[in-house]
Formats: C-alpha cells, sequence, structure tokens
C-alpha cells in the first residue's frame, strides 16, 4: 500500500517490493533456505547487469585492471557459501572479463590468487584491512603511463627518509601511492563552470555573498583616479580567482585609494588584506583599522608577473 503511494510522485525511479517465504536478495547477496532448513547465501546479480568491466586497453595503471579480477573474485568467495556456487560464479567471471579483453592467463591467475585464502579469513577481512591502512598516508600522483612503479621506489628509499628522528616519528610507515586521474579530453574541452557571458570587459563577481572577496568586489569596466579625476578603462576580463592581477582598493569612507599588484589569485592576495587589516602593522592595515567600508576593483591583468611592479601608494 504504502508503495503505491510513493509511486504515485512522478518521475524515473518506481519502487518495488518482493516477498518470498523460500529466497530473498538484497543488493548483491541472495539469500535462502535449503532442503535441510539451513541458510545458504549465494551471488546476485541483477537482470539489467551489462558487462560493463573497465576494458582492459583501458587507460589505467596494469594493477588496477589486473586486480578487477581478483577484487570481484575475493567478493565471489566471501559472498557464496557453497563451493558449487562458487565455482560457477567464478566461471562467468571469467568469460566475462575475457570478453572484454583482458588475458585468459592473467585472469586465471588472479582467480586463482583470491581462492588460496579460506572463506573464514575472507569473511573477517573488513575489519584488519581498516587497521592495516590507518598508519598509512596517502602520496598523490597524476598518472602518467611513463612513470616506473613509484611503490617500489618509495619502499626503496623510505630507510633513508627514517633516519630523521622527527619524519620517522610523523611518517612510521611508508606512505601509499594514490594516482589521481590525469586530464582527459573531456576535462580539456568541458567546462564544468559555464561563465556568464558580459557585454562588457571589466571586473566581475563570479560567487554568491559566501564569497569574501566578491562581497566587497564592484562589477565594474572603469574607475576613476580620485586624485586626477581621470576615468580609465579596466583592462581584460577579472574576477576573484584571476591569477596576476593589478587591484585597487577605494576607501569608501575617506575616498583614499590603495593600488597593488599581486601574482596569485585575487582572493588570496584579499585573503592576506584581511590579516593586515586586522594586525594593522602595515600603513593599508593601520588605514583600514580607521576606516571599515571598503570596495576593490581588478583593474588590469598582468601578462608578464616579471614586469617592473608599479607603485603601491595610498593618496
Ligand atoms: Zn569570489
Ligand atoms: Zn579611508
Amino acid at each position: 500500500m504504502e508503495i503505491k503511494v510513493h509511486n504515485l510522485y512522478p518521475g524515473e525511479l518506481e519502487f518495488t517490493s518482493e516477498f518470498a517465504y523460500s529466497e530473498i536478495t538484497f543488493l548483491d547477496l541472495r539469500i535462502s533456505r535449503n532442503v535441510k532448513g539451513f541458510l545458504e547465501t549465494d551471488l546476485f546479480v541483477k537482470p539489467t547487469f551489462k558487462n560493463l568491466y573497465l576494458k582492459y586497453d583501458s587507460y589505467h595503471s596494469r594493477h588496477t585492471l589486473d586486480n578487477i579480477a581478483y577484487g570481484h573474485a575475493l567478493r565471489i568467495r566471501t559472498i557464496c557459501s557453497t563451493e558449487d556456487s562458487v565455482t560457477k560464479n567464478l566461471d562467468i567471471l571469467k568469460s566475462n572479463l575475457i570478453e572484454r579483453g583482458y588475458p585468459p592467463s592473467t585472469v586465471t591467475d588472479k582467480i586463482g590468487k583470491a581462492c588460496t585464502a579460506p572463506r573464514s579469513v575472507l569473511l573477517n577481512r573488513e575489519g584488519s584491512k581498516k587497521s592495516r591502512k590507518k598508519n598509512h598516508c596517502p602520496l598523490g600522483v597524476t598518472r602518467n603511463p611513463r612513470l616506473p612503479l613509484l611503490s617500489n621506489i618509495v619502499k626503496r628509499h623510505f630507510p633513508i627518509l627514517q633516519l630523521s628522528p622527527i619524519f620517522s616519528k610523523t611518517f612510521p610507515n611508508p606512505p601509499s601511492v594514490i594516482y589521481k586521474q590525469p586530464p582527459n579530453l573531456k576535462s580539456l574541452l568541458v567546462k564544468a563552470k559555464i561563465r556568464e557571458k558580459h557585454n562588457f570587459k571589466g571586473c566581475f563577481r563570479t560567487h554568491d555573498q559566501r564569497c569574501v572577496t566578491c562581497s566587497v568586489l564592484k562589477e565594474t569596466s572603469t574607475f576613476q583616479s580620485k586624485s586626477t579625476g581621470q576615468i580609465f578603462q579596466v583592462k581584460g576580463d577579472l574576477t576573484c580567482t584571476t591569477k596576476g592581477v593589478i587591484y585597487l582598493l577605494n576607501c569608501l569612507d575617506c575616498q583614499k585609494q590603495y593600488v597593488g599588484e599581486t601574482g596569485s589569485e585575487l582572493r588570496i592576495r584579499h585573503r592576506g588584506h584581511r590579516q593586515e587589516f586586522k594586525k594593522a602593522l602595515t600603513p593599508i592595515g593601520k588605514h583600514f583599522q580607521v576606516c571599515k567600508n571598503f570596495e576593490l576593483i581588478g583593474i588590469e591583468k598582468i601578462r608578464n608577473n616579471n614586469k617592473k611592479k608599479p607603485e603601491k601608494r595610498l593618496s
């Protein structure tokens, strides 16, 4: 009855329920009662299974691909309670992987390796795995097929680092090498963020009020010198995340202006300014201890970071 109520809502999801006396499925597990009345567990594969294992010619490290057979074989051995179902499911796994381009000898090797430990050990594996990984610090590296086997290099040279008493105390175990996905065609060609189109060049906010820099950033294409009255154009499209910027701080209380330059992102520089305002050690910090209101304008993108720095001044 309740399921019918949930399905009244329009959408792609449809809820179903199952009821049985002899067997029940949950995630990848099928629990059934055998003729003697004991419970048995078996691997449950959904009818929608399409054999979409990672293809063997996919751009992944060899150990990742090879361990797919090992990992799945371990799963089958952990889930299936009878030898018959283990054999049946391992055969299916093997043919599925061979169909995806895996070398039969590698698949047989990995399945054989997964079959060495007794099932009682496998059922307690999760706990021991967690405690084993607890003291390992990850070393993130962008994956590249030309990289040598980093884990071996780390293991080989780790004793040298251990000679330092501070290091050995901080990192008692060698780090585990974690590979990050390198940029692929999709990430190079498609931007996840769609930039708002402006019909003029200038300084823009890209974030909502939660971004401290955007909240003080003025959206404008021009700025005025308070000492000469001259109006200038903002050069380039500038936001809080633009790197290498000449920027203007306008004091809204006393109309003084400060021009600064940063090689890092504008929002990183602005974070530094906020620290200066708090500590009041620099001239600008002292100024904004007295005056509280200001606006920030990115006025020019620095093409070459080595260019002669403009003068900083409070005028
Ligand atoms: Zn922002
Ligand atoms: Zn002021």
